[in-house]
């Protein structure tokens, strides 16, 4: 089957990256964004760019830059909403920040389907406020990757229906969930990865295409300040050459299409594709050398599980 290519781009402050208050300067939205839009269209390709907004409105990208989110619009790309939520936010708090995000966008941009959590850190509670507000997609899963109380370790390939209860499970949830490419193949933007390894994961994907019926999805994610020193505030020449021949390496193969979020999921849903898991190798660990704890990251699922089973005998309680 063939191979759908899809990127989004995480649109927000560059305090984002460093996790401190707001300021004002933020050169990953004033030159990253400029710099990605010319590199899609160089390699014609459909990108989606998911939207910071906050029910703050110091916190709205769409406010603070919309002569950006214009041009991004303008260029034929796809607008989502870009949500982060604070540790122990309710649903009520919840559901403020994304509806403030999908008002806003929704007034100057047209409909909103596809939603990035912030840190990858949705919910079921989240995707039950996502649906009630006619979102479609939720591109939060990272497979094989951990952040907060979210463990994204087994889910699938593919996009799936959650179930309501857990949303690392295939069910009947009316939400499509659609995964970033499994962090373990080492196709990642937001790393030091080197482009070898890029090529190796993809190429392992492109064989299994030819085993399963349904069509393989490559899907990287990154951010808008991922391209800019956050020193000198210059641009990082290593991502973007990266970047450019990761492309280039994409394009000479026929049966690669490139969509966006919007098209990819549409797709998905009118083909009635089943969920598909694959078996592949941990590229990403192997990366690093035998001394390295993140050769061993994997490991962490255990740890995890283990703690939650200690606090169980300690405290009879799991939280
Ligand atoms: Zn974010």
């Amino acid at each position: 089957m063939p191979i759908w290519f899809t990127i989004d781009l995480d649109v927000e402050f560059d305090n984002e990256r460093f996790g401190k208050p707001y300021g004002s300067k933020n050169p990953g939205i004033e030159k990253g964004i400029p710099l990605f839009l010319s590199l899609f269209k160089r390699f014609q390709i459909p990108a989606t760019f998911h939207i910071q907004e906050q029910s703050d409105i110091h916190d709205s990208i769409s406010a603070t830059y919309s002569h950006i989110v214009e041009a991004i619009q303008k260029d034929g790309h796809e607008i989502g909403l870009h949500t982060h939520f604070q540790k122990g936010y309710d649903p009520e708090s919840r559901e403020r920040e994304i509806t403030s995000g999908i008002r806003r966008l929704e007034e100057k941009y047209g409909k909103i389907v596809s939603f990035r959590a912030g840190k990858y850190f949705t919910s079921e509670a989240t995707i039950k406020i996502l649906e009630k507000y006619g979102i479609k997609y939720d591109v939060s899963p990272y497979k094989n990757t951990s952040i907060g109380n979210m463990r994204w370790y087994d889910i699938a390939d593919s996009p799936y229906h959650p179930s309501y209860k857990d949303i690392t499970r295939i069910d009947n949830a009316s939400i499509l969930m659609i995964p970033i490419t499994n962090k373990r193949l080492g196709i990642i933007l937001d790393s030091s990865i080197s482009l070898e390894l890029m090529k190796k994961g993809t190429n392992i994907l492109i064989s299994e295409s030819k085993k399963i019926k349904q069509p393989i999805i490559i899907f990287l994610s990154t951010h808008s300040w991922k391209c800019i020193d956050p020193v000198t505030n210059s641009f990082r020449k290593d991502i973007i050459q990266r970047l450019k021949e990761y492309f280039a390496f994409l394009q000479q193969f026929n049966n690669i299409e490139f969509m966006n979020i919007r098209t990819l999921g549409e797709r998905w849903e009118q083909g009635e594709f089943t969920p598909y898991f694959l078996n592949t190798p941990d590229l990403f660990g192997q990366n690093f050398s035998l001394f390295s704890p993140r050769r061993y990251f994997w490991l962490s699922k255990y740890f995890l599980f283990w703690r939650k089973y200690f606090k169980y005998i300690l405290f009879k309680k799991i939280d």
